[in-house]
């Protein structure tokens, strides 16, 4: 049975001192987390270090928000798989929709991103989805599929179950408005179809797929409760810690739920 996990993607919110707040108190609530979900957090670049610190021993995990596709250089700006690897990183976001729609972000760039990742053993959560003009065209399932194979390209059996993906609808991030239950399950229905296809069951069975786009206390059990939904990538909520750990309590009672 997969496990639930719960990644916060911070964005370009709170400073050293909310980051710094924001941990200890995660710290404490840490302690009343059963088994079966995963928290990760995603703070800026500036914050990881101290993120990681703080949390070191909790099993709250933390993720960059991005990384370069280029090697260690004269890259103004830019943060490099070593670098992320020397901060000891599990986890790194890449491919998310503002990053596309404001850093021109491609598929082949993600890929490329995705390649740097596993080359220092970072698990790349990997996102995409279709804006509201695709989803409106009935073209969905096309764009997530086209998505797929250009993320993944190149990527064989050995690689792919290092990965997790997050399906997130553009036309939900940020907006308040989310994806039924149903909408986000034939999605991810799909997905795992797909990595049926191009790897094995086994792989389609063990790999995470979250969504993401406007999750809340109030919507994440229904999101939660779709067979193939294995957790959230969740912005606005992730940053108030009242809202997070409500979803993340949510979350252990699904799991338990679902165990029976
Ligand atoms: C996100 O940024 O990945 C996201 C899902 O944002 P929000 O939850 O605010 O829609």
């Amino acid at each position: 049975m997969r496990d639930i996990i719960m990644a916060g993607n911070w964005k370009m919110n709170l400073d050293a001192s909310a980051v710094e707040k924001f941990c200890n108190e995660l710290l404490e609530f840490s302690h009343s987390v059963e088994e079966g979900v995963k928290m990760i957090i995603a703070p800026a670049y500036p914050f990881l270090a101290m993120g990681k610190l703080i949390l070191s021993g909790t099993g709250v995990e933390l993720a960059a928000q991005d990384v370069s596709f280029r090697s260690d250089g004269a890259f103004t700006g830019e943060v490099s798989n070593t670098m992320l690897a020397s901060l000891d990183l599990k986890y790194c976001i890449i491919g998310h929709s503002e990053r596309r729609q404001y850093h021109s972000e491609t598929d082949r760039t993600v890929n490329a991103r995705l390649k740097k990742l596993l080359e220092v053993g970072i698990t790349p959560i990997v996102c995409l989805g279709e804006t509201l003009e695709e989803r409106e065209g009935n073209r969905t399932q096309e764009v997530v599929l086209s998505q797929l194979k250009g993320c993944f390209d190149g990527i064989g059996l050995h690689d792919i179950g290092k990965c997790i993906i997050a399906y997130e609808p553009v036309w939900a991030i940020g907006t308040g408005r989310t994806a039924t239950p149903t909408q986000a399950q034939e999605v991810h229905a799909l997905i795992r179809k797909w990595l049926e296809d191009q790897y094995d069951n086994q792989t389609s069975q063990e790999l995470h797929i979250l969504y993401g786009g406007s999750a809340k206390p109030e919507n994440i059990r229904e999101l939660l409760m779709q067979p193939d939904i294995d957790g959230g990538l969740i912005g606005g909520a992730s940053i108030v810690l009242a809202q997070y750990s409500k979803m993340i309590q949510t979350a252990c009672e699904v799991y338990q739920e679902r165990k029976k």
